[in-house]
């Protein structure tokens, strides 16, 4: 299939099946022309990449796999316009939907968390049943951002808007940031795991029947621990947590995944992209 994607001029380090032989497609959308605080996410996938490449095992011991083990290709990145979300959104969606359609997991690597919109939106039109399970410091549930209905902060409202605004399908966990409306909008319609994921792991057989799209906004992590972020939010989870919360999703029916919210050039210790590099490893794993 036809990505107009930019092949990678290194791998994600570990990936190295072709596209046939692939159950896993990186793709890198690297996209942040609605970010309201600090952009720069569309370097992201570059900077993770090249991250793996030096300082990187292709080995997790927290799950005892090789990525080496998995059939992964990294198809690199879409070449997206910046300056025109409409057809940011549609070349999303024709990559998520492609892929889905030839029975491959798209895993894309934002770029900004409005990216999750088109990818899911495939997601379910292929699996009318898909569950949506959001990590993130924000609830991303405004209804309008600056005027723009699709933006980062407005995404899950739209994901439950075409859910046909079924009740309990959207799971939002670790969430510490939203306005009143907001928190109230949650507490409504979605399955809302505020502060941790202890809550949410005691619930996962709730997800053991469903089709699962996972999205990972990255600014979940403290911001001590991952300031290279554009919307960065005191009190949020550490990597044990987060890995904590990846095995409690092992062997569920995860069918696509992104990897959100990286801005990599805000953290000159590089510390943010490693971090990053690394969830994106072990979110492989569950893939
Ligand atoms: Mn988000
Ligand atoms: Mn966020």
């Amino acid at each position: 299939m036809n990505f107009n994607a930019i092949p990678p001029e290194n791998p994600y380090e570990g990936c190295r099946a072709t596209f046939d032989a692939a159950d896993i497609v990186i793709i890198g959308a690297g996209y942040d022309g609605t970010a309201s605080y600090r952009p720069g996410s569309r370097f992201a996938p570059a900077a993770i990449r090249a991250e793996t490449f030096y300082s990187q095992e292709d080995y997790s011991p927290y799950f005892q796999r090789d990525l080496s083990e998995k059939a992964i290709h990294d198809a690199g990145d879409l070449d997206l316009p910046p300056d025109n979300k409409a057809a940011v959104l549609r070349m999303i969606y024709n990559a998520s939907k492609g892929l889905l359609e030839h029975s491959k997991k798209p895993c894309f690597i934002g770029g900004e968390h409005l990216i999750t919109f088109p990818a899911f939106e495939a997601a379910l039109e292929m699996n009318p049943d898909v569950r949506l399970l959001q990590i993130d410091a924000h609830l991303d549930l405004i209804d309008e951002l600056f005027g723009e209905k699709y933006s980062h902060g407005t995404v899950m409202r739209r994901c439950f808007e075409l859910m046909g605004e079924q009740q309990n399908r959207l799971y939002q966990v670790a969430i510490r940031s939203g306005s009143k409306e907001e928190f109230a909008f949650a507490e409504a319609h979605t399955r809302l795991f505020p502060f941790h994921t202890r809550d949410f792991i005691n619930a996962t057989d709730e997800l053991r029947d469903f089709p699962i799209y996972l999205t990972v906004d990255l600014d979940v992590l403290d911001p001590s621990l991952l300031p290279g972020t554009g919307t960065p939010e005191a009190g949020g989870i550490f990597f044990p947590e987060l890995i904590e919360f990846f095995k409690a999703l092992d062997g569920l029916n995860i069918i696509g995944a992104d990897l959100v919210e990286l801005s990599p050039r805000i953290d000159p210790t590089n510390n943010s992209t490693i971090t990053a590099s690394k969830t994106l490893r072990e979110l492989l794993m569950i893939l």
